[in-house]
Parts: C-alpha cells; structure tokens; sequence
C-alpha cells in the first residue's frame, strides 16, 4: 500500500501557564511511502516523528492537510477502518491473557462479513506466530517472556489482521543492545517475507541506516531528507543531516572559498572550480582524510588512537569548530608515525559545503 502526506500539518495548543505559545509539532509534509518498502522516521526526540506515525494511523487528527493509502483518502477515518497494524514501545500486551490469547484479541473484534470461525482464527494466530517465530511459546503469559519475544509477540499480534501497513514506534528502545541488533533484523525478514509496508520511528541513526529502504530525516517538525540510507549518508541536503548521521560524527570547520580554492586555516585544500568566493561550512567525514607526508591540509596532532583494523587520528586545526578533530584511516596506510604535526588530503566525495547562515548547501 502507497502512502502519500498531503501538507499534513499537526499543531499543539501551548501547554505551560507562562509558554502559550502553539506548537507545530509537524509543518506542511509533502511525500510518498512507497508501496512495499521499509521506512524509518528518524530525528532527535521531539521532533514530531510519533506525531507522523500518529498521523497516519489515525490515532491522531491532523490540524490541516491529508493522508492517502493509495487512492484513498483515509484522514478521517477511524484506525480499525485504515487496516494497520500497530506496535508500540511498552508492547501493551495484556498481562492476563496468553501469548496465543494475546496474538488472536484483535480478531475477536471482527464483526458481521468479518466474522472469522473458531478455526480460522486458530489458522491466522498459527501462521502469524510462525513468521515472527514465537509458535512454541503460544502456552506462556507475557511475564513469563524475554523483552525481545514480547515485542515478537506484539507484532505478531499486529500481523494477525492481515494490515496493509505496519506501524511501529521506537520498537526497539526497551531491549538491550544485543537483542535489539538481534529484533531488528528481525523486522527486517518479517518486511520482506510479508512485503507489507512498514514504518518505523527511532531517534537511532544506526537502526535507521541498518534496514530501512528510505530514511525520512526530520527535525523540529520539518522534513529534512528522504532518501536511500547511502544516498542520505553521501549526499546529505543540509549540516543538520551531515551531522545527524554517520559515527563517529563528522568534523565541522570553517572555511572559505576564495579564486575558485577551499581554503581551510589558509591552506588550499581542494579545488572549488565554479564556485564563487564566500565563507562555508565544511563538513569531513572521518574517512575522508588521506594521510600523507605532503598533504595539502596541515593540523596539530593531538594522538593516534589504535582499534585493530582502522586508526583514528586526533587532531586539531584552528579552523575545527569544536575541540578535536578525527580523521579514520586504514591501519595499512599507517606508514609513517607523524610527529608534531599531521598532513592530509582530502577525498573529495567526503567532503560537504554549507552556507553558514542556514546551513543550507
Ligand atoms: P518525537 O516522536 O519525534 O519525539 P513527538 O511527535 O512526540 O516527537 O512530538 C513533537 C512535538 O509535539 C514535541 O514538541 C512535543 O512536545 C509536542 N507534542 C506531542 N504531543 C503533544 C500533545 N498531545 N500536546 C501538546 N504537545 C504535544
């Protein structure tokens, strides 16, 4: 099922005595879902994504603008009438019920042409607990389960309704990091196995690049990017999502482009050729830097910071906006031990230009 937000737009009345001022929780978003894919909404806390996924599910009314399945127009319909399938980060099971009783309540609900036999009901909980493999644990209560099976159990029970979209929020903040590296390919297979399209929020840079088809960036309720993980990797639109995603984080300094040349501290780093002469951000991803003794881009060298396969560099420049800089380089092209001073080069595709005002590029 597409999805498409048409100028979807969510305010909040102001809640503090003193602070009334209204909230734009989510500002004029225009794009598609499509068909089949899965989609991570990823931004700090606050920035509006459980106010998207919300949106669309239709627990929440927006203030203007639409949501579409398809060619359908669903705004204002009612969540029961969307035909989703929501899973939350508390997993809200019901302590009482088994994990099989648990998996089969939303089918009890079914009414009229709807109605499902005994036997049928049977089938759809079998099938759905197999694909989200919990079909030996169909006995137990909630409390008798690990965190990672009672999510499995949740989305098990989301999947027995046969949605067309699964929604997901902050699906994998409960579990430890094993198991949430564990859940989330997990998500992964049941997406592909199911084609269903799934979104997902997460404040998570990592758990978004790691299985999402297309990545929605968003910040203070304004979309930022949508796009391939890589593509939102290499080719970020603004600073903000250059410096949202990538660990460790990429440098930021000061820069200047002055006769068609990116100076970085009066050094020529790069050529700028069609550019026109002005001050930029430059943002350098931590393997963009290539050491070499004659390097056009002179720093300090703070220390060398060994991890077996890559070696970080520390260093600083005066242009560095913050304290210390990381370059990450093979630990094969550690030929020389730099003294003092640390030269690099500079891989062009690693390197981003903003405008300093809006940090726009
Ligand atoms: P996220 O999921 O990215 O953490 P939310 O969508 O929960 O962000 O919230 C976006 C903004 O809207 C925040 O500033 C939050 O305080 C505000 N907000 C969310 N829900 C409400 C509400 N029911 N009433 C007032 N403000 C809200």
């Amino acid at each position: 099922m597409e999805i498409v937000l048409e100028n979807l737009t969510k305010k909040f009345p102001g809640r503090g005595r003193k602070n009334k001022k209204e909230v734009v929780a989510v500002d004029d978003f225009n794009f598609t879902i499509p068909d089949g894919k899965l989609v991570g909404l990823l931004g700090p806390s606050g920035c509006g994504k459980s106010t998207t996924l919300n949106m669309i599910s239709g627990l929440l009314k927006p203030t203007s603008g639409k949501v579409l399945f398809g060619d359908k127009d669903v705004t204002n319909l009612p969540p029961e009438e969307r035909g989703v399938g929501m899973v939350f980060q508390n997993y809200a099971l019901y302590p009482h019920l088994t994990v099989e009783e648990n998996i089969r309540f939303p089918l009890e609900n079914f009414t009229g042409k709807d109605r499902l036999s005994k036997e049928e009901m049977r089938k759809r909980v079998e099938e759905a607990a197999k694909l989200v493999h919990i079909d030996e644990l169909l006995e137990r209560k909630p409390s008798e389960l690990s965190g990672g099976q009672q999510q499995r159990v949740a989305i098990a029970r989301a999947l027995v309704k046969l949605p067309k979209v699964l929604l997901l929020d902050e699906p994998l903040s409960n579990l430890d990091a094993r198991l949430r590296l564990q859940t989330r390919e997990e998500i992964r297979r049941i997406q592909q196995e199911t084609g269903i399209t799934t979104i997902f929020v997460t404040h998570d840079q990592d758990e978004a690049m790691s299985i999402s088809d297309l990545i929605v960036v968003m910040k203070d309720g304004e979309l930022q990017q949508i796009d391939s993980p890589q593509k939102v990797y290499d080719d970020p639109a603004n600073q903000f999502v250059a410096q949202f995603l990538g660990t460790p984080p990429i440098n930021i300094f000061e820069g200047t482009i002055r006769d068609q040349k990116l100076y970085i501290n009066e050094d020529a780093v790069l050529e700028a050729s069609g550019l026109p002469d002005q001050d930029v951000v430059v943002a350098i991803r931590p393997e963009g830097f290539i050491l070499d003794e004659n390097g056009r881009m002179e720093n300090e060298l703070v220390r060398p910071e060994v991890s077996g396969r890559d070696i970080s560099i520390l260093f600083k420049n005066p242009a560095f906006k913050n304290d210390i800089a990381r370059a990450i380089i093979s630990s094969d092209d550690w030929t020389h031990i730099p003294h003092g001073k640390v030269r690099f080069d500079l891989k062009p595709h690693k390197v981003y230009l903003f405008q300093p005002e809006d940090g726009k590029r």
